[in-house]
C-alpha cells in the first residue's frame, strides 16, 4: 500500500513554505516590538496539563486530544494548544516571583483530532502570545491592537474583531444559574453534547457548533444582564481604549470561547467574506484567563493571550491572491550559449556563490528555452548570459528583471555590479 500523509495534515514546499515562514517572521517581529520574547516548550506534555487547564467539559478534552500511553504507562498528550504549556512552565519555575510583566510569544504545531475541512486540520500551527502580570484594561486593549497589527502587516483583509466579556467568578456563577433555569425544560431540543454541557458547564452550550442556529439559543439569557459592576466597568474601559486606538469591533453577546479557562474579556478576529468558503472562521482567538494559574497549584496569575491559526491565514492570503510574501529575490541564473561556454558558466556560478550570492546554472541544457525556464522557476532577479564571443572579450550580458534593463559589462566590472568586495577582478 502506498504511504500517504496522515489525513488532516499538510506538507509545505516552495512558495507555500516561503509563505509560512513569512507569516512567522512578520508577526513575531511585531511581538518583539511589543516586548515579547520567544518561549519554546515540548510538543508532548502530561495529559493532565490540558485536562486541568482546558477543562473537562471542553471540546478539546472531550474529543480532540491525541493521547497515548508511553512505554512507561504514562498518559501523554500531543499539545492541542499552547496556553496551558506556557502556564505549566511559568508555575513550575515559579516565574511569578519575578516583578513586572512576563511576555512570551510562541510559534509551532498543535494537534487536534477534528474533522478535517477547509481551514481545519489535525496538525496545524499556532502563533500566539501570553502576557502575565497585573491586569489592566489598557493592556487587554493593546494585546488586541497587537493582534490587529500582525494581521495588517501580512496584508490580510476582510477581518472583524468580535469581543465579549464572560465576567469574573461571581458574574459567571449568577449567569450559570440563569442558564440552567432557562434550559431546564428545553434539553430535549438540544444535541447530546449540550446535554452533557448542561450538567458540567452550561456556558459551554452557547459555544455549540450544532445548536448555534436554534431560536432557543438566540433567546438564552445574556451575560451582560448578570455582570458585577466591576466586571462591567473593566469591559467598558477596554472598549473605550479600543475606540481610542482606532480599532473597530463588534460586541458578540453570545461568544464564550471554547475553553474553560477564560475570565472577563474574550475576543475573536473573524474572516468576514460571504463569498468565501472560509467565511466566518476565526483567524485569531483569545482573552483573559486569571484562574488558570490555580489549576497548576500556583497562585492567582493574571493572564491574557491569544493564538492565531497560521494555515487559515495562508488560505486567506491565497484567496486574496496576496503575494506580499514573495520577498525580493536577488538570485542569479547563469545562461550559456554554445557547448564551450558551459565550463566558463560553472566557474562564474561558483565565483558568485563564493561571494554569498545565490546563483544557479543548468548543467545540461545548451539551448535557451530550458535555461530560461530554470530562471522562471527560481524567480531570479538577474540573468547573466555568456556565449563564446563574450568569453573571448572578457564580457557578459546582465538582465535585471526588476529594473528591466539589459547591460553588457566587462568582467572587471562584475564586482562593482553585485557589490562584491574584493580587490581581484573576475576573469574567465
Ligand atoms: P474553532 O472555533 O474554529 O474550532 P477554536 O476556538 O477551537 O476555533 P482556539 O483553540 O482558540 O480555536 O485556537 C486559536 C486559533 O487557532 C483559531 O482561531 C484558529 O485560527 C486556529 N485553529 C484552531 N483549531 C484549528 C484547526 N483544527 N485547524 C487549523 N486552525 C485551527
Ligand atoms: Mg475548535
Amino acid at each position: 500500500m502506498k504511504i500517504t500523509k496522515i489525513k488532516g495534515t499538510l506538507d509545505f514546499t516552495g512558495n507555500e513554505a516561503v509563505k509560512y515562514r513569512y507569516i512567522e517572521k512578520t508577526c513575531t517581529n511585531i511581538a518583539k516590538k511589543f516586548g515579547f520574547s520567544e518561549i519554546i516548550t515540548p510538543i508532548i506534555e502530561q495529559t493532565d496539563c490540558f485536562v486541568r487547564a482546558t477543562g473537562e467539559a471542553s471540546d478539546i478534552v472531550q474529543k480532540e486530544m491525541y493521547t497515548f500511553l508511553d512505554r512507561g504507562e504514562r498518559s501523554i498528550t500531543l499539545r492541542p494548544e499552547e496556553t496551558a504549556c506556557v502556564m505549566r512552565h511559568f508555575v513550575e519555575n515559579k516565574k511569578y516571583a519575578n516583578p513586572g510583566l512576563t511576555k512570551y510569544y510562541y510559534f509551532g504545531p498543535m494537534f487536534r483530532y477534528e474533522r478535517p475541512q477547509a481551514g481545519r486540520y489535525r496538525q496545524f500551527t499556532q502563533l500566539g502570545v501570553e502576557c502575565y502580570g497585573n491586569e489592566n484594561p489598557l493592556m487587554d486593549a493593546d494585546i488586541i491592537n497587537m493582534a490587529w497589527q500582525m494581521l495588517s502587516s501580512i496584508g490580510v483583509d476582510n477581518l472583524k474583531i468580535c469581543i465579549n466579556t464572560i465576567g469574573g467568578k461571581e458574574s459567571r456563577a449568577k449567569y450559570q444559574v440563569a442558564l440552567k433555569e432557562y434550559f431546564a425544560d428545553k434539553l430535549d431540543e438540544l444535541c447530546p453534547d449540550c446535554k452533557v454541557r448542561y450538567q458540567k458547564n452550561p456556558l459551554r452550550m452557547l459555544d455549540c457548533k450544532v445548536d448555534s442556529g436554534l431560536e432557543i439559543m438566540a433567546n438564552a439569557p445574556k451575560i451582560k444582564d448578570y455582570l458585577e459592576d466591576c466586571d462591567k466597568e473593566y469591559f467598558d474601559t477596554i472598549l473605550t481604549y479600543l475606540d481610542a486606538l482606532g480599532l473597530k469591533y463588534e460586541i458578540s453577546e453570545r461568544m464564550v470561547r471554547g475553553l474553560d479557562y477564560y475570565t472577563n474579556d474574550v475576543f475573536e478576529i473573524i474572516y468576514d467574506n460571504p463569498k468565501s468558503q472560509l467565511n466566518g472562521l476565526a483567524v485569531c482567538a483569545g482573552g483573559r484567563y486569571n484562574d488558570m494559574g490555580a489549576e497548576f497549584d500556583g497562585p492567582t496569575i493574571q493572564a491574557i493571550g491569544f493564538a492565531m491559526g497560521v494555515e487559515r491565514l495562508m488560505a486567506i492570503m491565497d484567496e486574496a491572491e496576496n503575494t506580499d510574501y514573495l520577498e525580493q529575490n536577488d538570485s542569479i541564473t547563469v545562461i550559456t550559449l554554445g557547448q564551450n561556454a558551459k565550463l566558463a558558466g560553472v566557474k562564474l556560478t561558483n565565483y558568485l556563490r563564493k561571494n554569498n550570492l545565490h546563483a544557479e546554472i543548468d548543467y545540461a541544457a545548451n539551448s535557451l528555452k530550458p535555461q530560461f525556464k530554470l530562471s522562471e522557476r527560481m524567480n531570479a532577479r538577474y540573468i547573466i548570459i555568456i556565449g563564446e564571443d563574450e568569453i573571448a572579450n572578457q564580457e557578459m550580458t546582465i538582465k535585471d528583471t526588476v529594473l528591466k534593463t539589459e547591460t553588457k559589462i566587462k568582467c572587471s566590472e562584475l564586482n562593482k555590479y553585485f557589490n562584491i568586495e574584493g580587490s581581484i577582478d573576475y576573469a574567465y
